[in-house]
């Protein structure tokens, strides 16, 4: 660690429609992975912190749902975490998929953020066009300069969260606007998530990885029991709960296949995780009303009455 009069230490909110790459980009500045990825929508159900060290600095990024139209108590939930992260931040980046391009939720983001220039204590906001590995310049021209007509930014960059591209630009450039000051967290901590939520948000995002169509949106996971053996290995239960009876019928899969490769792949990522042998069961329930559930609202932190 370095002289005390260098220390930084600030907090940097990952704001952007669903899918834009918040997460990916969130694990790779932490260089591990605190909050899950995948290809689908909402992803990301709560606000995960995630904690990086770059010199001088730590960096506290806000990973956050991603922010569109809620309709239904959970996603107002979401959505509400999302700009609570944003309140809380030294820095706003706000990430959009390039490849997408400005799309409603973005435009209600550009417009949620004027708002709250306008009424919180002023902070930097930095536009990032993510996924430049799949479009070309022309298009990233004409996005940025769109953009930057709509909404106020102090920079914009072009990255891409997956392949690296960009990222050090994009650091080196929110590092020194940081606030001088101790670190607030451990040297070595990389999340605020518990460990039992993050078991089971792994899951979770296997069975985002491995089902398709609207029906991950239908499931959570909750880790129900944890149990540290003597020998070092880890006993972990999960239930997986569905809002239907057909929907127990995919998730177990033809002789219980699907629920099968699902504890399969979570329980690696989980061993590598943990470094150590993990028991995981997982057993497949359905409670139709999770969504309303106030208890998962607060396994996630989200304000159930946001
Ligand atoms: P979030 O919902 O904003 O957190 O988005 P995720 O981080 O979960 O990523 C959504 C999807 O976009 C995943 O399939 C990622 O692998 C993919 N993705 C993220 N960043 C990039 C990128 O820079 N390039 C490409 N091609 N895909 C990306
Ligand atoms: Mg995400």
């Amino acid at each position: 660690m370095s002289a005390p009069e260098n220390m930084r230490c600030g907090y940097v909110a990952v704001l952007g429609a669903p899918n834009a790459g918040k997460s990916t980009l969130v694990n790779r500045l932490v260089g591990a992975k605190v909050t899950i990825v995948s290809p689908k929508v909402q992803t990301t159900r709560n606000r995960v912190l995630g904690i990086a060290v770059i010199g001088d600095a730590q960096i506290v990024f806000i990973d956050t749902p991603g922010i569109f139209t809620p309709k239904k108590r959970f996603d107002r939930a979401m959505v509400a975490a999302a700009w609570g992260g944003a309140k809380e931040a030294d820095v706003v980046v706000l990430m959009v998929d390039a490849k997408k391009g400005f799309d409603a939720d973005t435009r209600d983001i550009v417009e949620g953020l004027a708002k709250y220039a306008s009424e919180g204590k002023p902070r930097p906001v930095f536009l990032v066009l993510n996924k430049i590995d799949l479009v070309k310049p022309s298009v990233l021209l004409e996005l940025t300069q769109r953009l930057n007509e709509a909404g106020k930014f102090d920079h914009t960059f072009m990255i891409s969260a997956l392949e690296g591209e960009g990222v050090d630009d994009l650091m080196g450039t929110i590092l020194p606007g940081l606030p001088k000051g101790p670190w607030l967290f451990p040297e070595d901590q990389l999340s605020d998530m518990p460990q039992r939520l993050l078991a089971a948000e792994i899951t979770r995002e296997q069975v985002f990885l491995q089902l398709h169509q609207e029906l991950p949106y239908a499931i959570a996971v909750e880790t129900e029991t944890w149990e540290n053996f003597d020998n070092g290995d880890v006993k972990i239960e999960q239930v997986v709960y569905v809002q239907r009876d057909s929907q127990k019928g995919i998730v177990l899969g033809k002789g219980g296949s699907r629920i099968k490769e699902i504890g399969a792949q979570a329980r690696a990522e989980l061993e590598a995780m943990l470094d150590c042998k993990v028991h995981l069961f997982l057993r497949v329930k359905k409670h139709d009303k999770w969504s309303e559930d106030p208890r998962y609202f607060r396994a996630l932190g989200l304000d159930y009455n946001a």
